[in-house]
């Protein structure tokens, strides 16, 4: 084997890079390899990969950083002259191993957006002795290649739209699901109908046309746009957002009886209450054992509060079961939560009548309760570590790359 050729696959560079020297230099701790691009592969648009007449010898050589070899920093280094591309104008040429604008190899860059849907911000800056701020550009850089290959909006038939608080519910951003790829497809920063026009303006009129469900929230502004849009989809409530409204009403009751306990002078009973608050919130089959006893003691000392438990724990299955079933199932809990005598749900159980039509139609075309509320848990966490991106594009390319399917996989673990 010749020396060049286990350079190249050491640095993963593609075929179409030619290894001309490699230097060491033990003082910097860093190992220079000298490239240039392969005839075939040289002289061609940094954008649109077109051969095209060379311009001039641009800035010089230049270098990209790619994965450390052992110890040591590594970098490419080549000529970067610039080319005139009939459309693009005089650009920097292509170079095979690394995106357009980019100061870091491929190789690497797929690595930092492999590791940034996986890991810590810190782990990841420390490991691979990078910014975070470079971390956002790479990121982005990833998705947009991702999305030129293969367009997020194209053949969208049921979709979800959802809205996401963050900053502490100083920000927000809106997105929108695919309810058949499970992906997420689009996001904007704001909440309003000039940001979900955004959207529709993207997807076009033909493609829009093509939608037949949009799932959402109860808000009207959601409700309009998607009227002005799409004149074919049935809208749908967000099995997601229908059961949080039973959550909150639970939560209303288990907060009446804690104060009423606290002021019949049960000190003890509305202490117990309180610590109950995540077994009667979580989905029982996620109890913890001890959850499951607390549970079980509710049932027994608080007939009142246990109901409320029961009557949310159904819709819940309402939207599990979907269909003609869950159409069954639902008018048997309106029926019950009307004449439950507890004022949270009986409350719910108007405001779920005055949706129907919209609820109706979410369990017809079957949407699922897990992908928005997925997703919305998802991006939240996400928020969070991109707490250090100045811009909200950077939180919604980190999202895109999770989310929406454009993460590249780990550099020569793709056999695996
Ligand atoms: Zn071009």
């Amino acid at each position: 084997m010749r020396n060049s050729t286990v350079w190249g696959g050491l640095l993963g560079v593609e075929k179409s890079t030619v290894v001309e020297e490699v230097e060491f230099d033990d003082e910097a701790e860093t190992v220079v390899v000298h490239v240039r691009p392969r005839r075939g592969a040289r002289g061609r648009c940094g954008l649109c990969q077109r051969r095209c007449p060379g311009y001039d010898q641009g800035e010089g050589r230049r270098r990209w950083r790619g994965p450390d070899l052992g110890l040591y920093r590594m970098f490419l280094e080549a000529d970067a002259p610039r080319v005139s591309c009939p459309e693009h104008g005089v650009v920097v040429a292509s170079m095979p191993w690394a995106r357009h604008d980019a100061r870091h190899t491929s190789v690497f860059e797929d690595t930092v957006a492999w590791m940034a849907t996986r890991t810590s911000k810190s782990t990841l800056e420390v490991l691979l002795r990078i910014a975070w701020r470079t971390v956002g550009a790479i990121v982005a850089r990833v998705v947009a290649e991702g999305v030129a290959g293969r367009d997020p909006l194209q053949g969208l038939r049921r979709i979800g739209i959802d809205e996401i608080s963050y900053k502490k519910g100083h920000r927000y951003i809106t997105i929108v699901v695919d309810h058949d790829s499970g992906r997420l497809v689009w996001a904007a920063p704001g909440r309003d109908r000039k940001t979900l026009a955004g959207f529709f303006t993207a997807l076009g009129e033909t493609r829009c046309a093509a939608v037949t469900a949009v799932s959402a929230d109860a808000a009207q502004w959601i409700a309009d746009e998607v009227a002005a849009h799409c004149p074919n989809a049935v809208r749908c409530a967000d099995p997601f957002h229908i059961v949080a409204w039973a959550g909150d009403a639970l939560d209303v009751v288990r907060r009446d009886t804690w104060n009423a306990a606290r002021k019949g002078g049960m000190s003890v009973h509305a202490r117990d209450l309180k610590g109950a608050r995540y077994a009667l919130w979580k989905a029982p089959e996620n109890l913890t054992d001890r959850q499951q006893a607390k549970l079980a003691w509710v049932a027994k000392v608080n007939h009142q509060l246990y109901r409320a438990y029961l009557l949310k724990e159904q819709l819940r299955q309402v939207f599990a079961l979907k269909g003609e079933q869950g159409k069954v199932l639902l008018e048997r809990w309106l029926g019950w939560a009307r004449r439950c005598r507890i004022p949270a749900f009986v409350e719910l159980a108007r405001r779920i009548a005055k949706h129907r039509e919209a609820i109706d139609a979410t369990l017809e075309h079957r949407l699922s309760n897990g992908l928005v509320e997925s997703t919305n848990t998802k991006i939240r966490l996400l928020t969070r570590i991109a707490f250090g991106f100045k811009s909200p594009d950077a939180m919604i390319a980190l999202a895109m790359l999770k989310l929406g399917g454009y993460c590249p996989p780990l550099p020569g673990r793709q056999l695996a």
